[in-house]
């Protein structure tokens, strides 16, 4: 055992420990925003609904007050004839003026029929326009309690960084020029950024390639850096990492013979 091989391989683990919570603040914080932004979306989409059935709603009113008035002047136009019907001078003119004012008539009923099915219309709408408007105010609750949300994570986050930030540069201070390089370059080629990896069920805890077990031996020995010969990552031991062993051979005993009692119960 070498003790500075040691000291190295713990200060690796921390460094990576420390960077890998960051990565973690920092995936969190990227998709906060996003949900943020996703909402934003939605609710402009709501808004424009509104806006454009609140247009259609005023157009079928619009309408119906021109369908009102024509029912207006055909009225007058019924007085008219009424009128003149009284101060009639012949038949054929009678006649004529009766079958202008029964056209009056079914023009009427024509215009009081479309206003009808024009009132219906706007009931429908203003059904789906009260739907539309309670959906836009809850996500608008939504949106304000998201942003508050995000507002106090970050806060809490970017102290949290800080405190990470100091903790990391206090420990690659600690470790050898060479290996914090060596770190480095592993890192940027990880899509997870673990550079170094703990054994875990006698496998690489970042690619669970297995290990050999006497490849196991020497890494467990501490007498110089070893990596993943699949993924490149440096290894260190359940010693380092303090991460339990979970194979039945690295178990004590009288664990295992516990275990088989309670399995068998
Ligand atoms: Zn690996």
């Amino acid at each position: 055992m070498d003790v500075t091989i040691e000291k190295n391989l713990q200060d690796l683990w921390k460094v990576q420990q420390i960077d890998s919570r960051i990565d973690a603040i920092r995936a969190v914080m990227g998709e906060l925003p996003m949900e943020v932004a996703d909402l934003e979306d939605e609710i402009a989409g709501l808004e424009t609904r509104v806006e454009h059935i609140q247009g259609e709603v005023a157009e079928l009113k619009s309408e119906i007050s021109n369908k009102k008035n024509a029912i207006k002047d055909f009225q007058a136009l019924i007085e008219k004839y009424d009128d003149q019907l009284n101060n009639i001078k012949n038949s054929r003119e009678y006649d004529a003026i009766s079958k202008e004012k029964e056209i009056a008539g079914l023009e009427i009923l024509s215009a009081e029929k479309k206003i009808k099915d024009l009132t219906a219309q706007i009931e429908a709408k203003s059904e789906v326009l009260t739907a539309t408007e309670e959906s836009l105010d809850s996500k608008r609750k939504d949106i304000e309690f998201k942003k508050s949300e995000l507002g106090e994570i970050e806060k809490e986050n970017e102290e949290e960084l800080e405190k990470l930030g100091k903790e990391r540069d206090a420990a690659a201070k600690k470790l050898d020029e060479r290996y914090h390089r060596a770190y480095h370059r592993i890192r940027e080629n990880m899509k997870n950024g673990v550079a170094v990896a703990a054994i875990v069920r006698n496998s690489c805890g970042g690619c669970f390639g297995k290990i050999p077990p006497q490849r196991h031996s020497d890494i467990r020995a501490h007498y110089k850096i070893i990596d993943c010969e699949f993924c490149g990552r440096i290894l260190v031991d359940e010693h380092i990492s303090g991460i339990k062993a979970q194979n039945e051979e690295d178990k004590p005993k009288t664990t295992r013979r516990k275990m088989r009692l309670t399995a068998t119960k």
